[in-house]
């Protein structure tokens, strides 16, 4: 986490200055010391019930970061068969890995079912073939769609009636029919009704709609709530309180293992909650371009390195971390991508010169993980903090990695 320090701005106790200085920019870094708080929190705001905490590969898949979450106690939550290759290669025991894909094949089901990995499924054709396979030798976690609207933005919402993910919560009936006919045996029930989740209300809502789906399934070991926490990202921006959830959700939880007559596990999937705000995005300042309209900040990176602007209209905190006692003033901070790629518009900073750095916040999570190599731009390098020290955990891409699995032919 970027921290202004007599006068310097640092991350960890590291100079952002030191780390551009030895491992040039544009670069990923990230804090151990956030995310273990971020951890801690989430854990001790659950404590009062037998909480797991998965976290989501999809949003930050360093295998040092996935070590360092382990060793922290958490699984993993996975939406790829290659994720889950990625997971077991950290060294997760695959019955800490959960596998929830949307839309893939039985086959690639079939290599997570190897893998050891707990299965959870999302749509009924696939659970039939499913259980027509493995019938009660596999046990299956279900994804449910309990259709409570949630989430910041059309693209990040699940749990509405128009998403592709679950199992609507009005098709019980058929989906307890294939259960029987295939004698499924179904050790958890899911859900996840999508990013950034406004109010704890909606989060209590949905579970309720659980639990109450929990009276057609006997043998559950867990409910696993899926994620959406909601971060902040402006100074002072609103985000979920998970102390508040904490409390609430402990309670109705056990008061449901009461009626359900056997101490459940529960279970949580975060990836943005876990790493957003480790995460720091450093880039130069290529060009200040004074057009007729607007003050334009044009950095060393773009959307081909932190898409989330451009993809969800997200914001993204920015400084400019060589110029702290500058004089605030606008910009509209843009990227070098031959495409509209805008970070920012009209973003108060301090006096911004050529050759500073901009310091981009929340940047740890969907930041590297979504990055290309649009424009044939070499993806950036990442670092991670860990008690005060920088260590090098991705290279800085080159030609070769571009021309990697190219084959060239003569087209005669
Ligand atoms: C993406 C995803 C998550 C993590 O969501 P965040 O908003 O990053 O916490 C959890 N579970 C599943 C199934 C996901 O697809």
């Amino acid at each position: 986490m970027l921290q202004l320090k007599n006068g310097v701005y640092e991350i960890g106790g590291v100079a952002v200055s030191q780390l551009c200085d030895k491992y040039d920019t544009p670069l990923y870094v990230y804090d151990t010391g956030m995310m273990e708080e971020k951890f801690n929190l989430l854990k001790t705001s659950f404590d009062g019930a037998n909480t797991k905490i998965k976290f989501a590969c999809k949003a930050l898949n360093n295998i040092n970061v996935l070590r360092f979450f382990k060793n922290l106690g958490a699984g993993l939550d996975t939406v790829s068969i290659q994720e889950v290759w990625t997971g077991i290669k950290a060294g997760f025991d695959p019955k800490n890995i959960i596998y929830t894909p949307n839309c893939v094949s039985l086959e690639e089901i079939e290599l997570a079912v190897k893998e050891g990995v707990q299965i959870n499924i999302d749509n009924i054709s696939i659970l039939e073939q499913f259980g027509h396979k493995y019938g009660s030798s596999v046990p299956v976690c279900i994804r449910i769609n309990p259709h409570v609207m949630a989430g910041g933005n059309i693209n990040i919402s699940t749990g509405h009636i128009d998403s592709k993910f679950g199992i609507s919560i009005y098709q019980m009936r058929h989906l307890e029919r294939v259960i029987k006919s295939e004698k499924i045996r179904v050790n958890g029930l899911h859900m996840h009704t999508g990013s950034d989740i406004l109010d704890v209300d909606v989060f209590l809502r949905a579970a309720e709609i659980l639990f109450e789906a929990t009276e057609h399934f006997k043998e559950l070991e867990f409910i696993d709530f899926g994620s959406g926490f909601k971060v902040p990202y402006k100074p002072d921006d609103y985000y979920t309180d998970v102390k508040e959830l904490g409390e609430k959700l402990t309670r109705s939880f056990k008061n449901f293992c009461k009626t359900y007559g056997r101490d459940l596990e529960l279970w949580f999937e975060p990836g943005k909650f876990l790493v957003s705000q480790s995460g720091t995005f450093l880039a130069k300042v290529n060009v200040i371009k004074q057009t007729t309209a607007t003050v334009f900040v044009g950095v060393d990176s773009g959307l081909n390195h932190l898409i989330r602007p451009m993809f969800y209209n997200s914001y993204h905190h920015m400084l400019n971390v060589s110029n702290p006692e500058g004089t605030q003033r606008i910009y509209t901070v843009v990227g070098y991508i031959c495409e509209t790629d805008t970070f920012g518009w009209d973003r108060k900073m301090s006096e911004v010169r050529e050759g500073d750095v901009i310091a981009f916040q929340n940047a740890g999570a969907y930041g590297f993980t979504m990055s290309s190599n649009y424009n044939s731009r070499f993806r950036p390098a990442e670092v991670i903090i860990h008690k005060g020290k920088d260590y090098l955990i991705r290279k800085r891409e080159t030609l070769d990695d571009l021309m990697r699995n190219q084959v060239e032919v003569e087209l005669k």
